[in-house]
């Protein structure tokens, strides 16, 4: 699951964060954190991982495309 923004082993239950990203706008730092963490309980982008982003952060699809029109893209792993 390693992406430039992040990444999660959720077997080992480690979370990796770019350094970068925290000069972005706090909203995308949530994104990132909360999209990592939802891997701890989906490890895929499926609709269990969709629903924990709904609840967890309901604005997260309109950061995520945010995030992706920055120079430092490539999100989606
Ligand atoms: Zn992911």
């Amino acid at each position: 699951m390693r992406t430039k923004w992040g990444s999660c082993n959720p077997a080992k239950g480690i979370i990796w964060l770019n350094s970068e990203l925290a000069k972005k706008p706090k909203r995308m730092i949530d994104y990132v954190i909360v999209h990592e963490l939802a891997h701890l309980i989906s490890p895929k982008h499926d609709r269990l991982f969709a629903a924990v982003l709904d609840r967890e952060l309901p604005t997260w699809r309109s950061i995520r495309q945010e995030l992706n029109s920055l120079p430092l893209a490539a999100w989606e792993d």
